[in-house]
């Protein structure tokens, strides 16, 4: 279950809003007189989230069982570079959602 503040985020002057700017998530220019476009790019990437985590979570495909022969008929799916950026997703989907996948 997804309990954070739904999108889409945006970033106005330094501040992470959603909700159209009716909810302030947090200000994100810490660093801008040191390095405001890595600032920037960083105030860019968290908005992102609620939409990448969405995007991702439609596009990754289930997980085939623990042993099982994979798509490439692999029995160790850690030898297949797709399974493996399957498993990837899933780590992402499960450290953005705490929970597991
Ligand atoms: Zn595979």
């Amino acid at each position: 279950m997804i309990e954070y503040t739904p999108g889409p985020w945006d970033v106005e002057e330094g501040y992470l809003t959603a909700a159209g700017g009716r909810f302030t998530l947090g200000y994100l220019y810490k660093w801008e007189k040191d390095a405001p476009k890595e600032a920037a790019a960083n105030a860019r990437l968290i908005a992102a989230a609620p939409d990448l985590l969405d995007a991702l979570i439609a596009i990754a495909p289930p997980m085939p069982p623990f042993n099982a022969p994979c798509h490439n008929n692999l029995v160790s799916q850690i030898d297949c570079a797709h399974c493996r950026r399957i498993a990837d997703a899933h780590a992402a989907i499960a450290k953005a959602t705490g929970e597991q996948q």
